[in-house]
């Protein structure tokens, strides 16, 4: 296990992926029945951007760095709010310096009677991990395989919530593994929404995931990709969010937010991609 969230936490990627979530979750909490969030491959929680590991890459910079500190004009607004309010809870003193990972930004939102189930395999940062939640006892922290968990924690008892899917593709197979854990999750919780995060890198490798996403015939299925330059199966290009059971509002939100957003982030030639389940088949 060589992948570490700390040296990308925050990045273009990290912004949107960390901006639906935060959005999904308010749309859970407008009822009062209490939620379960699980997140599969929670990494380290909660990120210094000033470590060594942040410095090294200063991937941040070109993501968070770049709305941090700006007055977002309202269509972005609608969509990064949350998130921005949870970045901001971390940084009181209006210094960056504190990014929220996802099961940072699920703590922050939720309320006494939500519960939280965080896996995370690799020793250090499960260890980390667990320490930063001891005292908060709506969470639990588990060493498990995440890609057990649909099995495993699948239906939660408070019915409603949500399953991040978030692993690290540093290995063959991952793509795969995503569809399974999906059709494994839906069957056991098919009111759950589901997110599930995956590179754009390999072009070929993308569209065969869409595909079998597609087979899966799931209904309130939303596929978000957002790309930032030329697909070369080098380099990380763009990254993509399959959602179940997310809010409807959500698409038109994206859409709208969609200009300001590569606006905000300097990337010119930023696109993002609306389609359900079956378009790309
Ligand atoms: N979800 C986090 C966030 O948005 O802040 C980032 C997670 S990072 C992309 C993936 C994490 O999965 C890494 O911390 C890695 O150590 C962990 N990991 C890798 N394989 C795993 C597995 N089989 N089960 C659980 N965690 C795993």
């Amino acid at each position: 296990m060589n992948y570490r969230h700390a040296y990308h936490a925050g990045n273009p990627a990290d912004v949107i992926k960390h901006a639906v979530l935060a959005f999904v979750i308010d749309y859970l909490l407008k009822k009062e029945a209490p939620i379960r969030v699980i997140d599969t491959h929670a990494g380290l929680g909660r990120y210094d951007l000033t470590s060594d590991a942040a410095e090294r890459t200063g991937e941040w910079v070109e993501g968070i760095g770049r709305l941090w500190g700006r007055d977002l004009p309202e269509p972005l607004e609608a969509l990064v709010g949350s998130y921005m309010d949870s970045v901001a809870r971390l940084n009181p003193d209006g210094r960056l310096r504190f990014y929220p990972g996802s099961p940072d930004i699920a703590r922050l939102m939720t309320r006494p009677v939500d519960g939280m189930t965080f896996c995370e395999l690799h020793p250090e940062d499960g260890d980390d991990l667990a320490r930063l939640y001891a005292r908060d006892r709506r969470i639990k922290v588990i060493g498990i395989d995440g890609w057990l968990a649909p099995k495993a924690f699948l239906p939660p008892k408070e019915k409603r919530g949500l399953v991040l899917i978030d692993p690290p593709f540093e290995q063959p197979g991952e793509f795969d593994r995503l569809v399974e854990a999906l059709d494994n999750g839906y069957r056991r919780w098919a009111g759950g929404v589901f997110l599930l995060w995956y590179p754009v890198k390999d072009a070929a490798a993308v569209k065969r995931f869409h595909r079998a996403i597609a087979e899966l015939a799931i209904p309130k299925c939303l596929t978000i990709e957002t790309t930032w330059r030329a697909v070369d199966g080098e380099r990380l290009s763009g990254a993509g969010l399959v959602t179940v059971n997310a809010p409807y509002t959500l698409a038109e939100v994206c859409r709208a937010a969609a200009r300001p957003l590569w606006d905000v982030l300097e990337m010119p030639n930023g696109r993002l991609d609306l389609f359900g389940g079956e378009d790309r088949a």
